[in-house]
């Protein structure tokens, strides 16, 4: 089969897994022939040799078992960053870039702060926020092992030398220290929750956080009061049913200046809070 017959065969069998079908097959086909997707416009005619097929077989193969394209090609952009991801962490979606525009309002150009990023993945938001705030020192903490080697892969891959990645649970490998910014984007799929089966590549902890999805959510509340220093604020992603619970969360701990932002949608999808600067109780 040509060019133009093989990417028409795999669009029609990728309709049922992809909001982007046509896209997945030049993509895939242009991998298995490695070749730029440019080279399949101008070369229809040309017939892939079966070795080349039976690669774009595979992925294709893959695809429609529902493996996100970012797991198959190795690659997501985001933030104008192209960022390696794997199983390990979970594919970046682009309401993110909300949480990072939100967390930028907090972070000067022209002062050294310090933030920090939680279950920070593939690193997206540290490098995203590392990116526009050069002077910055950004650590980014991940449970995972594997995801951590990630994020500094794409740290280095991005000429990103003001971020520090480190392995531990929330703030425990940062407990001693204290932060101008925290942010991230926890689990927060409620246990159960139907949309959970078309997520089912990507790492179950990067997604499920308890009963009501709002599990993380709580914990970072706590625990992050102890490392933001008096005035600092937290940015938290978490999904659009959740924004009231996520306030009240906050608040009942003590955060305060409670601000909500919607995604594109115009659904409601990050919030952040700030520490009371003064300590309000007398010694
Ligand atoms: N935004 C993801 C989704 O619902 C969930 C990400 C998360 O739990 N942090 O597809």
């Amino acid at each position: 089969m040509h060019i133009e017959a093989l990417i028409r065969d795999v669009t029609a069998r990728l309709e049922s897994v992809s909001d982007s079908p046509r896209l997945d097959a030049e993509i895939l086909l242009g991998r298995a022939i490695d070749m730029p997707r440019s080279y399949l416009f101008a070369h229809p005619e040309d017939q892939p040799d079966p070795a080349a097929v039976e690669r774009l077989e595979q992925t294709v193969l893959r695809r429609l078992a529902g493996e996100p394209m970012a797991y198959i090609t190795g690659v997501k952009e985001f933030w104008s960053m192209e960022l390696a991801v794997t199983p390990a962490t979970l594919v970046p979606r682009p309401e993110t870039e909300i949480l990072v525009e939100r967390a930028l309002e907090a972070i000067s150009r022209k002062a050294e702060f310090d933030v920090l990023d939680l279950g920070t993945g593939s690193g997206a938001v540290a490098l995203a926020i590392a990116k526009e705030r050069r002077l910055s020192r950004v650590t980014a903490v991940d449970l995972c092992p594997h995801a951590v080697r990630v994020a500094e892969h794409n740290a280095r891959a991005n000429d990103l030398d003001n971020v520090t990645c480190l392995v531990g649970a929330w703030t425990a490998p940062v407990s001693d220290r204290a932060f101008d910014v925290v942010v991230s984007n926890p689990p927060y799929v409620a246990e159960g929750d139907p949309a959970l089966d078309a997520l089912a590549a990507e790492p179950r902890s990067a997604l499920v956080a308890g009963a009501d999805g709002l599990d993380a959510i709580r914990r970072l509340a706590e625990v992050c009061l102890g490392v933001t220093r008096p005035g600092g604020w937290i940015v938290l992603e978490h999904g659009a049913d959740q924004a009231d619970a996520v306030a009240r969360e906050l608040s009942t701990r003590g955060w305060t200046s409670i601000d909500l932002r919607r995604d594109y949608a115009g659904l409601p999808r990050v919030t952040a809070a700030q520490k009371p600067a003064l300590d309000a109780e007398v010694c």
